[in-house]
């Protein structure tokens, strides 16, 4: 049974006072079920997490090392991830694919590093408007999935999350159809199906990411292969992610 998950990328937003603010009026909300994870700036990430009074409510990382220690300024690793007991990490987000150069290995040696250190991948994948349009959607998410799971052992893809975020929807205010979100996430689960076998791929949440908000959660989170959303401008405001996490709450309860 699918259990929706509310999962926000506020990417590089927020001072430390708006953070710990976020934070502050998620504990404040009435208690809830759905589980909810928040993809905050590193540098924040250790008083978020012992700010955090809510069970439910799990800081992730937005992005970590393919390297596991040594002479790599400026970056984080998984290990350090992982001693802060923050639980999950954002790889392959498509800002990290296009502005930075990240390739599907480099992305799978990240989602290695993070498994090792027991820190729960969110491996985001998806094509761009041209990739669309030349037809390449189930083509580009297969690559994506092949390499970048690529030479994981059952036991660590159970521990992924997968999130698919078509590119041309980011940031842009253009959602997928329920239609065309369902269709990839159907191809994913049946991707991982006849990888894995049906009772570790039907384990394994789907998300959905692009322009996803108050007013589309409801249609896109109802569809019987979207296990919820990765969320990045509707994530900023709290009173916007709180309506979604409703959103997701209501759904879980069966209502
Ligand atoms: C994201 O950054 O993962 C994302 C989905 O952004 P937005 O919701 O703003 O499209």
């Amino acid at each position: 049974m699918k259990k929706i998950i509310v999962a926000g990328n506020w990417k590089m937003n927020k001072t430390y006072l708006e953070a710990k603010q976020f934070i502050a009026q998620m504990n404040q909300k009435s208690s809830f079920g759905t589980e909810v994870i928040l993809g905050v700036p590193a540098l924040y990430s250790d008083t978020l997490y012992a700010n955090n009074q809510k069970e439910n409510v799990h800081i992730a990382l937005q992005n970590c090392s393919d390297q596991s220690e040594g002479a790599f300024t400026g970056e984080i690793s998984a290990r350090m991830i992982a001693s802060l007991a923050v639980k999950y990490c954002i790889v392959g987000h498509s800002e990290r694919r296009t502005i930075y150069g990240e390739t599907d290995d480099l992305v799978n040696a990240k989602v290695k590093q993070l498994l090792d250190s027991n820190v729960r991948p969110i491996f985001c994948l998806g094509e761009t408007l041209s990739e669309r349009e030349l037809d390449q959607t189930f083509s580009i998410v297969e690559r994506q999935l092949t390499l970048g799971l690529q030479d994981l052992s059952n036991e660590d893809v159970s521990n992924i999350v997968i999130a698919y975020e078509p590119v041309w929807a980011i940031g842009t205010g253009i959602t997928a159809s329920k239609e065309q979100a369902e269709e990839v996430h159907a191809f994913t689960a049946n991707y991982l199906k006849e990888k894995y076998g049906s009772p570790l791929a039907s384990t394994i949440p789907i998300l959905y990411g692009g322009s996803c908000n108050e007013k589309n959660a409801l249609e896109l989170f109802s569809q019987p292969n979207i296990w919820g959303g990765l969320i990045g401008g509707a994530s900023l405001q709290f009173e916007v992610f709180e309506n979604i996490i409703d959103i997701a709450e209501k759904l879980n309860n069966g209502r």
